[in-house]
């Protein structure tokens, strides 16, 4: 199995670069954020518990996005491998996800970081609001948090996959194409 994290602030780029690799490695595609979205739009217990965070801006609880995860790779056995999309976001979940992989004997194989200016961040974001309906979006203060968020607490994961020389970092500047051909490169050694 290969299983990529793919890494990197909000507005990073992370989803539309996930659906490249997706289609080129044949990953299954795990986003944090799409199954707190969809929890939240049928309603569930877990999507009721989520939503005030997210609408802070704020991370949700280790617990709660880990659990979610194991019961997520649990229905999807036969994978060829994992993509994850917005996790670990923090030291925390980094620690769980080697423990949930090690359980079914598989690991991470490359985490792939994608480095975008914060300027640039905000633009991207700010602009993703207009036609995205994402209210987490649309409002400078909550994009902050969310900016805080990582910096305080997501980026001591990439020194966490730097410890384990997993880490991969990759210019997140310049057209879809090009970042993807970036990417490419770095994973072909693992495919
Ligand atoms: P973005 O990368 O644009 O911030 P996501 O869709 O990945 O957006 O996440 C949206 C929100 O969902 C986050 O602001 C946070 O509240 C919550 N969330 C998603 N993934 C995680 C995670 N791994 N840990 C904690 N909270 C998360």
């Amino acid at each position: 199995m290969v299983n990529i994290v793919l890494f990197g602030p909000p507005g990073a780029g992370k989803g539309t670069q996930s659906e490249n690799i997706i289609e080129k490695y044949g990953l299954n595609h795990i986003s944090t954020g799409d199954l707190f979205r969809k929890h939240l739009g049928e309603g569930t217990e877990l999507g009721k518990l989520a939503q005030s965070y997210m609408d802070n801006g704020k991370l949700v609880p280790d617990e709660v996005v880990i659990g979610m995860v194991d019961d997520h790779i649990e229905n999807q056995k036969g994978a060829a491998g994992f993509i994850f999309d917005g996790f670990p976001r923090t030291v925390a979940q980094a620690e769980a996800l080697d423990k949930l992989l090690d359980k079914r004997s598989t690991a991470i194989s490359c985490m792939v970081m994608l480095d975008v200016p914060q300027d640039e961040l905000k633009r991207r974001l700010l602009e993703r609001g207009k036609t995205s309906g994402r209210t987490d979006d649309q409002n400078e203060e909550k994009i902050n948090i969310r900016i805080q968020e990582y910096l305080n607490k997501t980026v001591p994961v990439a020194e966490f996959y730097a410890g384990q020389s997993k880490d991969c970092k990759i210019d997140g500047v310049g057209t879809i194409d090009e970042i993807f051909a970036n990417i490419s490169s770095a994973l072909d050694s693992h495919f």
